[in-house]
């Protein structure tokens, strides 16, 4: 199927003509619509266009339960000529149907998930800013409706996207805190998958490394803590004596964002030289005590690339001038002007809308 239109209700009080742009946090201002789609046996079906609003789910929903859920983070711009375009969405689209799978759910078709946002993007294409760094934040997720409490996979899902302007989204660099005991992935895990239950199990962690004057954990390998994996819910590389070093999604354990891809493609192109491995807290450390360590920053759609100001190994502190940065403002640039439009898309990474 190409270009389904999906039946569209129109919100009959939007909010748009009255909505100050001006006072758009991140997750926080929702459009007027959403896409909604039911899986009944076997099929995906009454895929329609509504009100944003509240919908009704039965108590003993298994979502509510076991956790079969999964979502993803995508965002649309609008640049100086006022096309809409979104930046590498059919890299979330499998990464989703990878979730799905992974979780025991339906993968979701093409003309589901991206026609679907697509048509729903037209449908709210006042919402999308046309300032320098604000976007479109985009959210299909995947829910578990059978409302039985039995612990098996169930049999009925919906899928729904909805929408929500992005402000510039400014985060102070960050202080963080190597974890030592607590961890987000095991191998053989779901560290992989975008689903619930990982961010609701890291919450705990942070909060204990926030109570220590830290920002976020710099998250370890579950077996020995000894390799670094992620940073918050980012990815994060390391400049070590010129070089960027990320560490390997190969163990399941850190999750394939698209940023992290995109900004290896771009550093390489920049003529950094990037290695994807495994790369030990040691290793860290030792660069630092030899002042070959210059940078370490995350990367991931909702903050593009977030600088860490300061490093902490348990006693042993690690500062940055964050005003000295070469590598980490360069990369937010290039991904920036790629995708306001202010210099060529040479890998076709953004889709028009
Ligand atoms: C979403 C996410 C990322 C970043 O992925 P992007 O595709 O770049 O947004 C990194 N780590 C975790 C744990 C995530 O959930």
């Amino acid at each position: 199927m190409t270009n389904p239109t999906f039946p569209v209700t129109m919100n009959t009080h939007p909010k748009l003509p009255t909505f100050n742009m001006d006072e758009i946090a991140f997750g926080k201002h929702f459009t007027d619509h959403m896409l909604v789609a039911d899986y009944e046996n076997g099929a995906w079906k009454n895929v329609a266009i509504k009100p944003f609003a509240p919908f009704e789910l039965d108590p003993s929903s298994a979502v509510l339960h076991y956790g079969q859920t999964i979502f993803e983070g995508i965002k649309a711009f609008k640049n100086e000529k006022g096309e809409v375009v979104i930046f590498r969405p059919d890299q979330n689209f499998i990464r989703f149907n990878t979730s799905a799978e992974r979780m025991q759910m339906p993968t979701v078709p093409e003309w589901l998930f991206m026609d679907g946002m697509k048509q729903l993007i037209q449908l709210e294409n006042g919402w999308v800013p046309n300032k320098p760094d604000c976007s479109l934040y985009i959210r299909p997720f995947m829910i578990a409706t059978d409302p039985f409490l039995g612990v098996r996979p169930s049999a009925t899902y919906k899928f729904m996207i909805i929408l929500g302007p992005s402000g510039a989204y400014f985060s102070a660099p960050m202080k963080i805190s190597i974890e030592q005991k607590y961890t987000r992935a095991t191998p053989g895990g779901v560290g992989f998958a975008k689903n619930g239950g990982n961010y609701g199990a890291s919450l705990y962690p942070v909060v204990l490394a926030q109570q220590k004057g830290y920002d976020q954990v710099l998250w370890t390998d579950a077996l020995e803590h000894k390799y670094v994996e992620e940073v918050g819910m980012m990815n994060v590389m390391f400049v070590i004596d010129g070089k960027v070093i990320t560490p390997s999604v190969d163990r399941g354990t850190v999750l394939k964002g698209v940023t992290r891809n995109s900004s290896i493609i771009l550093l390489r192109e920049m003529g950094y030289e990037v290695e994807e491995r495994n790369l030990s807290v040691t290793e860290i450390v030792e660069a630092h005590k030899k002042g070959l360590f210059q940078e370490v920053f995350g990367v991931g759609t909702a903050a593009v690339v977030s600088y860490i100001s300061r490093l902490a190994h348990e006693d042993y502190i690690m500062d940055f001038d964050v005003n000295a940065l070469k590598v980490a403002p360069a990369l937010k640039k290039q991904l920036n002007d790629i995708r306001m439009g202010n210099v060529p898309d040479t890998h076709g990474w953004l889709v028009r809308i």
